[in-house]
């Protein structure tokens, strides 16, 4: 990608959107009264938790699975909601979905999966040895690969999100978008600047391996090791050979904040005691970062609440107040 230009426009973000449109569930924004209290400005939740199959990430592998022609089927490596989220695209569409996952993947996303009729292939004990064997499939066996975030098709589809909350609230000034390899971040952000240039965006990732982080620093993308963390979705590296997600970040992104395990599970307390909505650790950051004063806010704001992908038990313990360390336990 080359410096200071985006790859994609209004236009493509558009056009995914009417692609996705009977696929995937147009999620609401609500006023949050307890948050907007707190930090003094008006703050909005997205709700999108409550999208098909439990996270946004439908958005981008339906929007990718509508633009094949002849593919024998599908593959991706996934840590759980992308993974779930091609299953379900490709279950529509007739197509076989093969999902390669590492071994630190949570059994309840393996199982959802597996329901959707995708054959789960647990292999490698990194996201990147789980991307070697789609790889694998790909040259092998004829699969279209979907990849989680390193895609335009992919990234396309995840503005579609920012659309609707830009259109939800015209006014925001702020934007806390939850970041890992950054394909979330990337079209939600490219979709709402393109309307609104001032908008800030804040991405927000768990201290505990935050290779995005690591690698807007480096200029390069970094591998980081992968730690058991309450933020299991935004675990995994930006890929070694990142061709659009860390550029485009880059250019969007104007600040990232870092957050420790029990700042991450106050914000699924916050969500669930304050708000009744039950959120996965990923999804609880844009939370958590304001609860943990860790962002400053200026105008009218939208969290992104991405996924509600958890373990039941993981959060009866922590809503009644246990900060379980997953380190420890693993
Ligand atoms: C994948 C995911 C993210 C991060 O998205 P990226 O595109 O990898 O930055 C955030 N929240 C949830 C629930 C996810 O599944």
């Amino acid at each position: 990608m080359a410096e200071g230009k985006l790859p994609l426009s209004r236009a493509d973000y558009e056009a995914a959107r009417a692609r996705i449109g009977e696929v995937i569930r147009c999620t609401p924004c609500d006023h949050s009264a307890s948050l907007s209290e707190g930090a003094g400005v008006p703050v909005w939740l997205k709700l999108e938790h409550h999208q098909h199959t439990g996270a946004f990430k439908l958005r981008g592998a339906a929007n990718a699975v509508a633009q094949l022609t002849d593919a024998a089927g599908v593959t991706t490596a996934s840590t759980g909601n992308h993974g779930r989220a091609l299953a379900y695209a490709a279950k529509r569409m007739g197509l076989r979905a093969v999902i390669c996952m590492s071994r630190l993947v949570l059994e309840n996303k393996l199982a959802a999966i597996r329901a959707l009729g995708a054959e789960a292939r647990v292999i490698g004990a990194s996201q990147d040895e789980a991307h070697e064997e789609a790889t694998r499939l790909v040259e092998q066996e004829g699969l279209a690969m979907v990849p989680p975030f390193d895609d335009l098709r992919v990234i396309a589809g995840q503005g579609t999100l920012g659309l609707e909350m830009i259109e939800d609230v015209p006014e925001v000034d702020t934007v806390l978008i939850p970041l890992s390899g950054g394909g979330l971040l990337a079209g939600v952000a490219g979709a709402m600047k393109a309307l609104r240039p001032s908008l800030r965006v804040i991405g927000i990732s768990m201290e505990r391996g935050a290779a995005m982080a690591a690698s807007l620093e480096a200029g390069r993308p970094v591998p980081v090791e992968e730690l058991p963390t309450l933020a299991d979705s935004l675990g995994g590296g930006v890929g070694l050979y990142n061709r659009y997600t860390l550029a485009m970040v880059r250019e969007l992104v104007d600040d990232v904040v870092l957050l420790s395990e029990a700042e991450i599970a106050e914000g699924i307390r916050h969500c669930y005691w304050q708000e009744r909505q039950i959120v996965e650790g990923a999804a609880a950051v844009g939370v958590a970062a304001i609860l943990a004063g860790k962002v400053g806010l200026r105008g009218p704001t939208c969290v992104l609440l991405s996924g509600g992908n958890i373990d039941m038990r993981l959060h009866a313990r922590i809503i009644a107040g246990d900060n379980p360390d997953l380190m420890q336990e693993a």
